[in-house]
């Protein structure tokens, strides 16, 4: 396995010789150990990518689409390998892993396909001839969380190279390996000596170097709304042009017309992925009154019935939380609640796992929560589904947007007009009607508010990484 940073195509380790151990959440055994990159090394990837930058602009947009394509095969055939790392360095089971290698490739053969719908425009103007073209930004960094190693990645990289720019990525501290992987896999589908790099190490000096150049024209950040604050004043300076894919509390509306077990399943699968530890994960869930109590009797048994333990045991549905400010975290939430006055409906506490770590939090159902809760103002990050029931429509949509927050919703109702009136008011930049997993690759995804701005997937993740250059001609 290889634990090494890629700067201009080659295989390096830090000046200093310092690495960070990586460890697996579920047994803290070793993974591996990565290099603790500087300023200087950061500086080097900066020259290597800016340098690379006008070859990987001019080559032909086939031949570009065409390495992308060639990438994402290549993980296709790396899947076990790659899915089985990300497990042991994050700690999701392995088939929700497996997905997420899928999901992953999915945006190199999205990227491949959009790059060839971008086309100039003619905007009719009297007198004049006007042709609006589109050029890559030029140097972009990345800088992406732990709770999706490699989908993270991806949706950064496919549209950043597919245009023509060139890279610097830095993964999380606690998931390096994954994109050390994909990084190695980039190299041998033929992405040239420059065109990505990838360091790790202590963020701040890395993220400080990188904001004050100003050969770097691009930031994509995802990660904790607090970060992406820090990361924009950091930017401001150069002018940076930014996507911010923060935090978010998604609310989930069950309405009167909901089929029960329709319902529970929807619920299931979009707050128990990755153990809630996913910025979309359902973190307020209101249920019409009508349906309420029987909504939440089918959710805490089916919560209850889950498996938690170590990612690569088969019957696993829920691994452990990323650390232990993580867990603890979960369990400050449900202790808040509780003495707030929600009722504890199932779960509760840590679940004991034999031969792991003390990381495994019960899948948890509170009812009668409100927004004097923690957990109903707060990502939690990890499986508690805080419940609350609502008696029309207008409150249930006043609740769901009475949060600084919004990246995801999601309703579950069949209602025509109900579904219109949802789309144009729930104040999110994704809405999942029915759907516990709208985000896909051909698809904009990204948040309002809080949650940040910019979106990635499809064409729309292309356009965060080019700038629109208008030539007005007038015949002399
Ligand atoms: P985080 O603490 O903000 O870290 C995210 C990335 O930022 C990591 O690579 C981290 O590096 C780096 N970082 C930390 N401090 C930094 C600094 N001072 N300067 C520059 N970079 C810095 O977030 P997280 O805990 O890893 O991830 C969870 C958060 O991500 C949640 O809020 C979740 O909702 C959000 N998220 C959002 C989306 C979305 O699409 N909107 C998707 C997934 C996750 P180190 O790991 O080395 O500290």
């Amino acid at each position: 396995m290889r634990q090494d940073n890629l700067i201009d195509g080659a295989w390096v380790r830090a000046d200093s010789g310092r690495t960070l151990e990586v460890l697996d959440p579920a047994t803290d055994l070793p993974v591996g150990s990565v290099p603790a990159m500087g300023v200087a090394e950061t500086r080097r990837a900066v020259d290597a990518a800016s340098g690379a930058f006008p070859a990987w602009a001019a080559r032909p947009v086939e031949a570009r689409a065409a390495t992308l394509v060639d990438l994402s095969a290549r993980m296709a055939a790396k899947r076990a390998g790659l899915a089985a790392l990300m497990t042991a360095e994050q700690g999701k089971p392995l088939a929700e892993a497996q997905a997420e290698v899928d999901y992953a490739r999915s945006f190199f053969d999205v990227a491949a396909a959009a790059i060839h719908t971008l086309e100039d425009e003619h905007p009719e103007v009297p007198g004049k001839s006007v042709r609006v073209h589109r050029r890559p930004v030029g140097v972009a960094v990345a800088i992406t969380p732990w709770n999706f190693p490699l989908a993270m990645l991806a949706k950064k990289v496919a549209p950043a190279l597919a245009v023509g720019c060139t890279q610097i990525v830095k993964p999380a501290e606690q998931t390096p390996l994954s994109a050390i992987a994909f990084a190695e896999i980039a190299i041998e589908a033929g992405v040239p000596a420059g065109v990505l790099n990838l360091l790790t190490g202590d963020p701040a000096p890395i993220a400080e170097t990188l904001l004050e150049d100003p050969r770097v024209r691009k930031l994509s950040f995802t990660g904790s709304t607090e970060v992406g604050r820090l990361l924009m004043r950091g930017g401001a300076t150069n002018l940076l042009r930014l996507s911010l894919e923060l935090g978010g509390h998604a609310p989930l509306l069950v309405f009167e017309d909901a089929d029960l077990d329709s319902a529970v399943r929807i619920a299931m699968a979009a707050k128990y992925r990755n153990g809630g530890q996913t910025c979309i994960c359902p973190n307020r869930f209101l249920v019409h009154a009508s349906i309420h109590d029987a909504f939440v009797a089918a959710l805490a048994e089916a919560s209850a019935a889950l498996v938690s333990g170590v990612g690569t045991r088969p019957e696993v549905d829920l691994g452990p939380m990323i650390d232990d400010a993580a867990i603890e975290k979960v369990e400050a939430h449900v202790t808040d609640a509780i003495r707030c006055g929600a009722t504890l409906v199932t779960g509760g506490g840590r679940r004991r796992v034999a031969g792991a770590t003390n990381r495994f939090h019960e899948p948890t159902v509170l009812t009668g929560c409100t927004a004097e809760m923690r957990c109903w103002r707060e990502e939690t990050f990890g499986p508690v589904c805080p419940v609350r029931a609502f008696r029309d429509d207008d409150e249930a949509i006043a609740l769901a947007n009475d949060s600084e927050y919004g990246l995801a919703s999601y309703a579950i109702t069949s209602d025509p007009g109900r579904i219109e009136r949802l789309g144009l008011e729930l104040r999110t930049g994704v809405v999942g009607i029915n759907d516990p997993g709208p985000a896909v690759a051909a698809v904009p995804f990204g948040g309002v508010r809080h949650s940040g701005f910019g979106r990635e997937g499809g064409r729309w993740g292309l356009e965060e990484y080019l700038e629109t250059v208008a030539v007005s001609r007038v015949d002399a």
